[in-house]
């Protein structure tokens, strides 16, 4: 089934006159799938994932999520997003942290640290549970925003350079994670990357975009990894 669907997506900032970031982008998403979307810097690729989730609404075009419009934020989808750093409170520990959103979306505590303890299992930080986020690497924190994410069980989990930020052993064990949980839980995914090699070792398929203003320029089916 189809999980997420894009048609004839456009956003020009700044008006009518304004610059054309993307223009008559379509594609779908299936459900289950890993599909990553890679493209040059500046090519439109953030402003495609912000048309997605809700944060802006496009210019142009339709974006829907298991058949409705999304308008708003909606509450079945969550964002990982580059920058840990800024992701995560530094008041909360790592636990509050992961529960944060379920806060917002009403879910009783008992089960909201149920829910965080389960997500931040998933991605080996059980014993970090009670640490703040200054007490742990970069790579942790990142783990963090992807348990927080997790814990949210959402339909689509999109992420935004997810890897970018961290050294090179640090992202081929985050990788690994994302391919274990995403089999595991059988997880939705649309990860935006400028790294051709990362896009071709995690996705089931990759969207390659051109230069802005973006469109699909190809729609390539890849072999999953070797187990
Ligand atoms: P990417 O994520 O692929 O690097 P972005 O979606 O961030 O690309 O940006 C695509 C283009 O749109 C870039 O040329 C960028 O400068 C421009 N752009 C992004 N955000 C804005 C904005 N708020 N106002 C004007 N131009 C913007
Ligand atoms: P990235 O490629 O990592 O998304 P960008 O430089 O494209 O980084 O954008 C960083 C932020 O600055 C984004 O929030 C984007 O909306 C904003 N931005 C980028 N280009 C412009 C621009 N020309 N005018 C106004 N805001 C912009």
């Amino acid at each position: 089934t189809t999980m997420l669907q894009v048609t004839d997506l456009g956003h020009t900032y700044g008006g009518d006159a304004g610059y054309t970031a993307i223009d008559d982008l379509s594609f779908t998403v299936n459900t289950g799938e890993l599909v990553c979307i890679v493209g040059p810097s500046g090519c439109g690729k953030s402003t495609l994932l912000r048309a997605v989730s809700g944060l802006h609404r496009p210019s142009r075009g339709t974006v829907r999520l298991q058949d409705d419009p999304v308008n708003g934020v909606p509450e079945d989808l969550a964002v990982v997003f580059q920058d840990y750093s800024r992701s995560l409170f530094p008041w909360l520990t790592v636990a509050g942290n992961v529960e944060f959103p379920l806060r917002s979306r009403g879910i009783p505590a008992a089960q909201r640290k149920e829910r965080a303890a389960e997500a931040l299992e998933a991605v080996g930080l059980s014993a970090a549970a009670a640490k703040y986020p200054r007490q742990l690497s970069g790579g942790m924190q990142q783990r963090v925003s992807i348990a927080r994410a997790l814990a949210c069980r959402p339909a689509l989990l999109l992420m935004d350079e997810p890897f970018a930020s961290v050294d090179a052993q640090t992202r081929a064990e985050l990788e690994d994670l994302l391919l274990k949980v995403q089999r595991e839980q059988d997880t939705t995914v649309l990860l935006v990357t400028h790294d051709i090699d990362e896009s071709v070792y995690l996705a089931h398929r990759v969207l390659v975009l051109s230069t802005a203003p973006a469109s699909v320029v190809a729609d390539l089916p890849v072999d999953l990894p070797p187990e």
